[in-house]
């Protein structure tokens, strides 16, 4: 039995209905605001269109590289699409060292340049033109397929010297540097375009792209005339466009105040990038055991977990050691755990702490601190996706999902699905579905549709 306590402590965290119609509302004004140009510059939901206008059809052919830079790996990829909705990826993936990450941007680049060498010569292309497509995950103002320039960067990375610059041409520049090979940077992408464009190539329904890794954000096909921002000639041929939200940024402007918790307030206050993507601290992988060892060490200092043990304040000192101290997979690992007898739960528990023998107890508290903030972000995402959804013009609308805190919770999709059972419009018909390779297949996709266009 859960202490009337612990419920009470986890309260914040429960959104009522009121609250989930109220974000809702709240989301869509300003995917509305980001959408127009004379709101746009206000607006924190940016609705940045991303000039990729042709899904695939699944005939797409050829050899491309694709960068992934990103999320908590940065990698290269080799896609041959085949035609017939299929496409062969491999790949490989590399460190990107810390000081890396908020150094001095030509030496990212730089690296990212020389790992892209090495994949080239080990998979015997040195000599060949290939064409590259660069998943980009980052807020970035487009231009074209090909430019992107950096609005701001988010989940931990800070180098100096990419904000407002080119990140295409950086890129192109650093390639250049080598002189090593004979690669173009052809289309420049976020993750969920990526995301939207491979499960498009699978089922020709999918209108959204989520991805809840590291990050959070999402993008979906809106109709030209909505888009404010695409440049004029971009619609007179085609109807459509993808528009990358960019939804982590909501809540700068005070929307999401009013569910806010403590526990939020001081992840953001201790964040790289303070009042910044406050969406994205309640909902991405990056932040959510952060949330959980805040609770935690209120829960120890109130005694409502480890209640037995004399070494509580032992374990609070654990927990303030570094942020990453609950890593946010124990909230995967633990919510899959199994009654009475916890195995994953105690294991991560002896880890952490040292303490052997977790009681029952301690482990349901444990496990439901962690199941309330996981619905919480399911729930939120839900809500974005509810409002993407019904805006597209669709009936049948596809949701492609990717990103770990998604792939790996065992009732992310559950809790989503509740959520947005309650708010997408009845007259449209949705599934989810789980993306395969979308920084890969999605890249080359964007390239190859990027080549047909020309
Ligand atoms: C970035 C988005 C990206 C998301 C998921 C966010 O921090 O702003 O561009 O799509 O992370 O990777
Ligand atoms: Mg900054």
């Amino acid at each position: 039995m859960l202490d009337a306590e612990v419920r009470e402590l986890m309260q914040p965290f429960v959104l009522s209905d009121y609250q989930v119609q109220e974000v809702y509302s709240r989301f869509c004004l300003e995917v509305a605001r980001g959408l127009k140009r004379s709101t746009h510059p206000q607006a924190n939901v940016k609705c940045f269109p991303t000039y990729v206008q042709d899904l695939p059809t699944g005939d797409e052919m050829g050899k491309y590289l694709a960068l992934d830079l990103g999320g908590t790996n940065f990698r290269v990829l080799l896609v041959s699409l085949k035609g017939h909705h299929d496409a062969t990826v491999d790949s490989q993936i590399y460190a990107v060292p810390k000081d890396l990450m908020v150094g001095p941007g030509v030496d990212l680049f730089d690296h990212i340049a020389g790992c892209l060498a090495k994949f080239v010569e080990k998979h015997d292309m040195k000599t060949a033109y290939l064409p590259l497509g660069f998943t980009f995950s980052f807020p970035c103002v487009q231009l074209g397929l090909k430019e992107g320039i950096l609005v701001r960067w988010t989940k931990g990375f800070d180098c100096a010297g990419v904000e407002g610059e080119d990140v295409g041409r950086m890129l192109h520049e650093a390639i250049q540097r080598r002189g090593d090979a004979d690669i173009a940077v052809v289309a420049i992408l976020n993750d969920t375009t990526g995301t939207l464009m491979s499960c498009a190539h699978r089922n020709a329904d999918c209108r959204v792209g989520v991805i809840v890794g590291t990050g959070c954000n999402a993008c979906y096909v809106e109709d030209v005339e909505n888009v404010d921002l695409l440049r004029a000639d971009f619609k007179k041929t085609k109807r459509s466009v993808i528009v990358n939200a960019e939804w982590g940024a909501f809540g700068e402007g005070g929307q999401l105040d009013f569910v806010r918790t403590e526990y939020d307030r001081e992840v953001d206050e201790k964040s790289l990038n303070r009042s910044e993507q406050l969406f994205e601290k309640m909902t991405a992988g990056m932040y959510l055991g952060n949330l959980v060892r805040l609770v935690l060490l209120r829960a120890l200092e109130r005694k409502l977990i480890f209640k037995q043990s004399s070494r509580r304040p032992e374990f609070a000192s654990v927990l303030q050691r570094n942020e990453e101290v609950f890593e946010t997979r124990y909230i995967s690992e633990i919510e899959d755990d199994s009654f009475p007898e916890f195995a994953s739960t105690r294991k991560i528990v002896k880890n952490l702490f040292g303490l052997e023998k977790a009681s029952v107890e301690d482990c349901q508290t444990l496990r439901y601190i962690c199941e309330c903030v996981a619905k919480r972000a399911a729930t939120l995402v839900a809500i974005g996706v509810s409002g993407l959804v019904n805006r597209t013009s669709n009936r049948r609308v596809i949701v492609g999902m990717d990103g770990s805190v998604y792939r790996y919770h065992p009732k992310f999709d559950a809790y989503m699905r509740q959520t947005l059972q309650k708010l997408v419009k009845a007259d449209k018909e949705w599934d989810i579905m789980l993306s395969e390779d979308g920084s890969g297949r999605g890249a080359a996709l964007v390239a190859a549709v990027a080549s047909k266009t020309k």
